[in-house]
């Protein structure tokens, strides 16, 4: 059986270096924002080419602080899309702001050539999703923020690491959100999240909001809540945080023997673009019979996941938004194609190899 995600065999891989990680806390007596969570903000803003991070207790809420800290909340707009996580759209609402979906490019990311036509007055910000791992169209993004003055974004809960231009996802505009939830590409073991920005002022604010508002103990100068980065989560990330260059290159090196092992196949697969730096957390193929294909591989053994199986909007949650089918032809019309194969970094290439004889067989090309 090849499973969609193995966090057991990571753990066989590592579990003395782990181990050791776990113990070092224990015995440090520090639980909550302390040394730990300080060193990795530390390593994560290096890692990442910006001047702060800080952490805290999930991606969600990174995108809802970073809403809040840029004054977005009630009777404000978010260009969007609406395929992604739920979560993107539940931190804009969470903040007290309606989200405005944009459709998508071959990419699967917003289209830059379709933002400005969603502008009103109450736009302000601009929130693209990195989605799979695959770095949005930067330069055009914030081309159109800047003209226009809004806020910049970027839900990098996918895209650890990726680079658009040979700059890391996450440093472009005021604000990048990171997610550690175990499947990413640097997973927690549990939640975790974290926000990068270049703005003194804001990271100040940011390390405040996360802590109840405290600018010092008891001494509340803004409306806070409580998503702290814990202890554990910091030291096991700084240590996931070193093996992230290594555990992306393989994410890539898979990649490209689906890339190469599927080509003339009916399926569509991912584009590839010189400027952008992959990361590969998803392989997402637009696959035809797409059910009959994900039906035969689980009877062959193998997992995969539809991401996602409908656009946001359809849930029936976020029905209240109001839209349809034709208003986002492009994501509504990649939806029923779209299968992930399994892909991180603890496959191996004979596995990997045998996924692509599975999808060959299925199509009877073998
Ligand atoms: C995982 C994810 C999130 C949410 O992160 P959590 O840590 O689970 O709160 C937000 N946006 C996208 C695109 C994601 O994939």
């Amino acid at each position: 059986m090849i499973r969609f995600n193995n966090f057991k065999k990571r753990y066989s891989l590592f579990e003395g270096e782990i181990n050791g990680v776990v113990k070092r806390v224990f015995k440090s007596g520090w639980f909550i924002l302390g040394q730990e969570g300080g060193k990795f903000e530390e390593n994560f803003a290096k890692f990442l080419g910006a001047k702060y991070a800080i952490g805290v207790n999930s991606g969600t809420d990174a995108l809802f602080l970073a809403l809040k800290v840029l004054g977005i909340g009630e009777g404000d707009e978010v260009l969007t899309v609406a395929n992604t996580a739920t979560p993107t759209v539940s931190a804009i609402r969470m903040a007290g702001a309606l989200p405005v979906f944009v459709d998508i490019g071959e990419d699967f990311n917003i289209d830059p050539e379709l933002i400005e036509k969603k502008i009103t007055r109450r736009t302000k910000a601009i929130l693209p999703v990195h989605l799979y791992g695959q770095p949005a169209e930067m330069d055009k993004i914030l081309k159109i923020a800047k003209k226009y003055n809004l806020k910049l974004i970027e839900d990098c809960a996918q895209a650890t690491g990726a680079e658009f231009k040979g700059k890391k996802v996450g440093t472009f505009g005021d604000i990048g959100c990171f997610s550690f939830y175990p499947t990413k590409n640097l997973g927690a073991f549990g939640d975790a999240g974290a926000l990068a920005t270049n703005n003194k002022k804001l990271a100040l604010a940011l390390r405040q909001l996360r802590n109840y508002g405290e600018i010092s103990k008891y001494e509340n100068l803004l409306e806070g809540v409580n998503s702290r980065l814990d202890e554990m989560q910091a030291a096991l990330l700084s240590w996931g945080l070193k093996k992230l260059p290594a555990w992306n290159k393989r994410r890539e090196t898979l990649a490209k023997i689906y890339l190469k092992e599927l080509s003339g196949l009916p399926v569509t697969l991912p584009a590839v673009y010189a400027a952008r730096k992959n990361v590969w957390h998803l392989f997402v193929v637009r696959a035809k019979g797409r059910n009959g294909l994900k039906k035969y591989l689980l009877k062959k053994g193998i997992e995969t996941a539809i991401h996602y199986p409908k656009p946001i909007f359809k849930q029936p949650a976020y029905r209240f938004l109001n839209y349809n089918d034709k208003d986002l032809p492009k994501t509504t019309a990649v939806m029923e194609g779209i299968l992930s194969l399994p892909l991180y970094p603890e496959l191996t290439e004979k596995e990997v190899l045998g996924i692509c004889s599975a999808v060959k067989d299925f199509y009877g090309k073998r």
